[in-house]
Order: structure tokens, then C-alpha cells, then sequence
């Protein structure tokens, strides 16, 4: 089948189920210029240890967890919503899916105009004091950062000076995925009838278990990315194409 083909059936199928979920991995952003940072010995991982995004690392030496946050923030505030973010904002708007979970960090799902978004391993746009939950904006922590307080340390809660270490409210190596957007996004998975895979190759667990859920549950899976997957055999579509090339092509064959 040529791509053409293949986007055409796509765009066939996304028109017969109107509760599709889009399930969203690295590949999605790439075109956005956000490096994949769970891929040690790329980019910034040939500079720092990728220990230091794990919980005893970043206890152990918080200050060069957020010298490394320096380097990489100018990389993700400069980074856009590409057309495939667009889409699927666009896709939710006119009722054709109800909802993106994302293994990205990047926000840039929310910042596309996606309203139901599902974000599996949180978010580089939030922080949070590790004692007492309050949360914080990624910009304040690194403007306090940039001045000079590094770590950065919770000053109040309610009132009550706490000094507890402000960590990124993104899952590091070691922690438990956040409850909330996975229960969600189990739910979601049992529940649709076509899951759109888009830019993972879907080798990270426990989130590469949604597909399996969607599929054991009935529904169609698609499958979006330039790799080739463990879930090739088993998905109704395969598109070996870049994100943004297939989202231009859909958006055309649906007219929207
Ligand atoms: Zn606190």
C-alpha cells in the first residue's frame, strides 16, 4: 500500500469511530526541535550523567540536575506546536477523538489548543516542593534558578516556611508513573475503538501496555512512527512516515 493509501484509510477509519484516542511518544516532537532526553548518550547525555534524572541522583546532587535544566530549558521554551499537535487540537475540537495521552514532557499537546490531554510522565512546564505537593511554575523556579538559588527550596506553604527541595514534576528513572493520567488513560484505552499511535516506538513500559489494553478491549490500532515497533504485527495500519508529513496529508483528506 503507498501512503497515500494508508492515509486514506486512516482518514476512512477516523471518520466511522468518533471516540478515537491518540496515544503520543518522542517522534511527535522531534520536528518541534525537542531532543529525545530519555536517550542516553544523545545530546545533553554525552555532557551529564542520565543519573541525574533519577531520584537518588538528583537528591544526591539537585545542583546539577538544574545546571543541566539550564542548558535544556532555552531548547523547550523556544520549541513550537507542529502541524501534528495542531491536528489532533483540531481533531478533538470537531469530535473525532476524545482525548491525546502523551509519554512527552514538552506541553506541547496543551499549548497546540488540546483540551483532554493525558500527560503519563508529567511535565516540564511544572514543578513541585517535594515536602508539601505545592506546585510551581517551571519559569519561576528557572528564573530563581538563573539568580542563583540552585537548588531551588520551597519558601512557604500556607503560610508556614517548608524549605522542601522543588523538583520538575516530571517522572524521573525510578518513579512511579502520576496516578491521575493513567487510571485516565487505561479507561480510555479499554473504552475507544481506534487508538492512533503517533511518534512512539512504543519500548518504554508500563505505557507501551495501552496499545495492548485497546486491543485486548477491541479496538483498531494505528500505528504512526519511522521505527518499527513491537506492535507492527498485531496493528490494522502501520505508517512508517514522520508525524508532521502524515498529519499535513490528513488534514487534507479531511478536509478540515
Ligand atoms: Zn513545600
Amino acid at each position: 500500500m503507498t501512503t497515500v493509501q494508508k492515509i486514506d484509510q486512516l482518514a476512512s477509519m477516523i471518520k466511522e469511530h468518533k471516540n478515537a484516542v491518540a496515544f503520543s511518544g518522542a517522534g511527535i516532537s522531534t520536528d518541534s526541535g525537542i531532543p529525545d532526553y530519555r536517550t542516553p548518550g544523545s545530546g545533553a547525555w554525552t555532557k551529564y550523567d542520565s543519573s541525574i534524572v533519577s531520584i537518588p541522583g538528583f537528591l544526591n546532587d539537585p545542583t546539577q540536575y538544574y545546571e543541566y535544566a539550564m542548558e535544556m530549558y532555552p531548547i523547550r521554551r523556544s520549541a513550537k506546536p507542529n502541524k501534528a499537535h495542531l491536528l489532533l487540537a483540531k481533531l478533538e475540537k470537531e469530535g473525532f477523538i476524545n482525548g491525546v495521552i502523551t509519554q512527552n514532557v514538552d506541553g506541547l499537546h496543551l499549548e497546540a489548543g488540546s483540551r483532554t490531554v493525558h500527560e503519563l510522565h508529567g511535565s516540564t512546564r511544572r514543578a513541585s516542593c517535594l515536602q508539601c505537593g505545592q506546585l510551581y511554575s517551571m519559569d519561576e523556579i528557572m528564573e530563581r534558578v538563573e539568580k542563583g538559588e540552585n537548588p531551588p527550596i520551597c519558601k512557604e506553604f500556607e503560610g508556614n516556611p517548608c524549605q522542601g527541595l522543588i523538583k520538575p514534576t516530571t517522572v524521573f528513572f525510578g518513579e512511579p508513573l502520576p496516578k491521575a493520567p493513567w487510571d485516565a488513560s487505561v479507561d480510555k484505552s479499554r473504552e475507544t475503538a481506534l487508538m492512533i499511535v503517533i511518534g512512539s516506538s512504543l519500548q518504554v513500559s508500563p505505557a507501551n501496555s495501552l496499545p495492548d489494553i485497546a486491543l485486548q478491549t477491541g479496538s483498531e490500532l494505528v500505528i504512526v512512527d519511522l521505527m518499527n515497533t513491537p506492535f507492527d504485527s498485531r496493528a490494522h495500519l502501520v505508517i512508517n512516515e514522520r508525524a508532521v508529513l502524515v498529519a499535513e496529508m490528513l488534514e487534507k483528506k479531511l478536509a478540515l
